[in-house]
């Protein structure tokens, strides 16, 4: 394989500091599946603070998190409401069906969001013939739609109708912290209105591996059973955990970094005879690359000759997002190489 020099493939290609690594080599440990790892005790205390949990639950992934909030709300049969492009629908392996015997019922919404409106149109009646709507999921930000924030007050709106109904209103927050950043909004205005939520630390906040999935005393209880049954109960895990607490102290307020950089990408990339960028919410860059007469794939190609990396995101659409290691000079390159591709 070529050698990436500006990998934005993802921001899950962060790799761990220096300075995050001392701190994951000085982590006092115990084992966790006691609860006796003080580090992972701190780190889940720390979510709860930032988040205004009760509880709170550190898990190997996001993936993770999301199942497990699934099997503690839902039965066999029951429905998860989610929209077209989510996460937990498209990229977790058919895992709803799997572990939790649960439907996906899916909204076709905007920028990846819904609306209360068409929430309550996708909720079921109680006839014995249809499955119970059961749990409604909120993916802040939506990842395959652009990156996008949902506003608090759709939020407030859906999750007052999903409750209304009877629903477990859930957060799939894997990049909550950039919509925190990107609208100045605390996270824990965000959490108090769902049910169950989680954070990712290995996206932009640039911690190897982890996630921690957070919500009401009573749930997190419910949620310990399922993480040993899945396998991800762990042991001494305040070796990683110590990560996940260095990125909530050093790597929140820089998100905004990548922003920027996401944008000034988005207007280079804009500015190339060919290229469509769509709207720029955060730290990812979609572009169509039709008008150049190639597919993702082949500008993917053409571009990993430079040592740059996208991620080929659709017949002719491409996603590029900006992280931690990827610097501003790194940006204007990537512009520069896709220029000299452009012009052949
Ligand atoms: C990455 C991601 C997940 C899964 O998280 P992992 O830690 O990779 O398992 C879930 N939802 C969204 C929106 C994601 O981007």
């Amino acid at each position: 394989m070529e050698t990436v020099r500006i990998d934005l493939y993802s921001d899950t290609q962060t790799r761990p500091s220096r300075e995050m690594r001392e701190a994951m080599a000085a982590a006092e440990v115990g084992d966790e599946q006691r609860r006796e790892d003080p580090t992972t005790n701190r780190l889940q205390e720390r979510v709860c603070e930032l988040l205004g949990t009760e509880a709170a639950l550190f898990l190997p992934t996001g993936t993770m998190a999301n199942q497990i909030s699934f099997r503690v709300h839902c039965r066999p049969g029951d429905e998860i409401i989610m929209e077209r492009t989510a996460h937990a629908r498209n990229f977790e392996s058919g895992a709803p069906a799997a572990l939790s015997g649960a439907n996906a019922e899916i909204i076709e919404g905007q920028a990846g969001m819904f609306t209360a409106r068409q929430l309550e149109a996708a909720i079921r009646g109680t006839d014995n013939h249809f499955p119970r709507s059961r749990v409604v999921v909120v993916e802040q930000t939506a990842n395959v739609a652009g990156g996008t924030i949902w506003p608090l007050d759709q939020i407030e709106a859906v999750s007052a109708v999903g409750r209304r109904h009877g629903l477990a209103v859930h957060m799939d927050g894997a990049r909550l912290f950039n919509a925190v950043v990107e609208s100045n909004t605390p996270a824990s205005e965000y959490a108090g209105h769902f049910d169950s939520l989680w954070v990712d630390f290995s996206k932009g906040l640039g911690a190897p591996v982890g996630a921690a999935l957070a919500g009401s005393r009573e749930f997190i209880e419910r949620a310990w059973r399922f993480k040993h049954q899945f396998g991800g109960a762990m042991r001494q895990s305040g070796v990683i955990a110590a990560a996940a607490l260095y990125a909530l102290d050093h790597n929140i307020d820089r998100l905004a970094d990548d922003h920027e950089n996401a944008r000034t990408l988005a207007k280079g990339l804009g500015a190339i005879e060919g290229i469509t960028v769509e709207p720029v919410a955060t730290n990812m860059v979609f572009f169509d690359v039709s008008g150049l007469g190639m597919t993702g794939e082949e500008l993917v190609e053409r571009t990993m000759e430079h040592g740059l990396r996208f991620s080929p995101m659709g017949p002719t659409r491409v996603r590029a997002v900006t992280h931690l290691d990827v610097s501003r000079e790194q940006i204007l390159e990537a512009v520069d190489i896709v220029g000299r591709i452009a012009a052949g």
